[in-house]
């Protein structure tokens, strides 16, 4: 059915692809670009003989418009899916433009220098996109991505209108060091130790990193502790969901993390701020990322299970309703599956989804979208075929 241009080939890149060549009827062909190419022809030579997708690969800086849009030209693919960083969004939506090719990514755009993810840099593309007929779908990941699909098929079978969403986001899962991140600890680490914020009558509430904590029984995980964040899906949410009152977002994290992570920040590890070292400028952030675990290396030996849902409560034929929508992802299943741990596993089957929705042209509409603006149907039968199923529990528990 298509052909794709795949751009990254880190943790949640390996996962996508693996999907993609499971599911060759869409992703004929492919071509795995990335900043370090023999990551990308070693998944080539793995995936080869196990798959009918045809497979070539390419060596690209994608923080250069001018290096991408060559390697649009030359490759000529349907559809372009960005799997780098969140800072390269912008370079690849403009190679994009210049190309005349659709666009899907799993992380909103951040400057480098300033760690606050905004959607009002890419939505500035709307227009562009509009008039050179292409698609944009923003943030196909699992969160923001698959709670926002989540958002919209409540919204569509279950509610007239939804007036509160509470994002929950758990990672039961153990990988035996005292501190690693799941998914890039640079972005990992500037998304945790910000400022958190929510969206209550018509504006953000402002709070100080990891102010407000919760305890929640997730299923099949157990009793967790859990920080209300800033997250990006919040903010698209809360203009897309007619009615809403109060969007929050929250994710767990265990007592070694934080402890780490206050440590790290008391000592300035944690800075975005260059300083002089030997001679020459570094990031403190980015040589720690440079230090800690590969999120790609912790697959055999994460233990344990995610749960990631919504609990959305609104009304449906005048009468107040709660209901609860979430998927539940098991580490090793995962590993076992495609060598992989849970956190790039819910990120990469989304990712894969949402190229496929495009290039079937489920969802196509020239312009710049987050999912929730698309059907959600097709996505939410996808998720169950492609590995990650999803419950509806009608009588949850909310929270306070
Ligand atoms: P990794 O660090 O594992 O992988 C990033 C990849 O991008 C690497 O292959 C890296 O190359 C490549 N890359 C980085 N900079 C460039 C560049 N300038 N040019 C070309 N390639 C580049 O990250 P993850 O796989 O953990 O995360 C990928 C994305 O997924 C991130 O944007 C992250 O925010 C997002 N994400 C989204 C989630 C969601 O639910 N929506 C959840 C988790 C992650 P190299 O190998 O050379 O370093």
């Amino acid at each position: 059915m298509g052909r794709c241009l795949i751009i990254g080939c880190g943790g949640v890149a390996s996962v996508a692809i693996h999907k993609c060549c499971m599911n060759s009827r869409v992703f004929e062909e492919i071509c795995i670009a990335s900043r370090t190419k023999s990551k990308c022809d070693a998944l080539k030579e793995k995936l080869e003989p196990v798959t009918d997708t045809v497979i070539t690969t390419a060596q690209v800086n994608a923080d250069n418009t001018d290096e991408l849009i060559t390697l649009i030209k030359a490759y000529d693919p349907d559809a372009v899916l960005n799997l780098a960083l969140p800072y390269q969004d912008l370079t690849i939506m403009d190679a994009c433009l210049a190309t005349g090719k659709h666009y899907i990514d799993t992380a909103n755009y951040e400057p480098e220098d300033t760690a606050k993810f905004e959607y009002k840099w890419q939505w500035a593309y709307r227009d562009r996109f509009e008039k050179a007929n292409i698609t944009a779908v923003l943030g196909s990941g699992f969160d923001p991505g698959v709670t926002s699909v989540f958002t919209a098929y409540a919204l569509k079978h279950y509610f007239d209108e939804i007036n509160y969403i509470d994002i929950l986001d758990c990672n039961g899962g153990d990988h035996g060091y005292p501190f690693a991140t799941n998914f890039n600890p640079e972005i990992n680490i500037r998304e945790v130790s910000a400022k958190g914020s929510y969206w209550e009558d018509g504006h953000w509430v402002e709070t100080e990193p990891l102010e407000i904590k919760r305890e929640y029984d997730f299923p099949q995980v157990g009793v967790k502790d859990m920080y209300l964040l800033h997250h990006e899906e919040i903010e698209s949410l809360a203009v897309n969901i007619p009615g809403i009152k109060r969007i929050r977002f929250f994710m767990t994290f265990g007592q070694s993390y934080l402890t780490h992570l206050k440590c790290l920040e008391n000592v300035g590890m944690t800075s975005i701020e260059p300083i002089m070292f030997e001679g020459r400028e570094i990031v403190p952030l980015k040589f720690l990322n440079a230090v800690l675990p590969d999120p790609a290396s912790l697959g055999p030996r994460t233990k344990g299970k995610t749960n990631i849902g919504c609990i959305f409560t609104g009304v449906k034929d005048g009468k107040t309703k709660t209901i609860y929508i979430y998927n539940v992802c098991d580490h090793q299943e995962c590993y076992r599956e495609l060598g992989s741990q849970a956190v790039a596993y819910t990120t990469g089957v989304p990712a894969m989804i949402g190229t496929s929705m495009v290039l079937s042209g489920k969802w196509n509409k020239p312009g710049v979208y987050t999912v929730e603006e698309f059907d959600p149907d097709p996505f939410m039968d996808a998720l169950n075929k492609w590995g990650l199923p999803w419950i509806v529990d009608e009588n949850p528990k909310t929270v306070q």
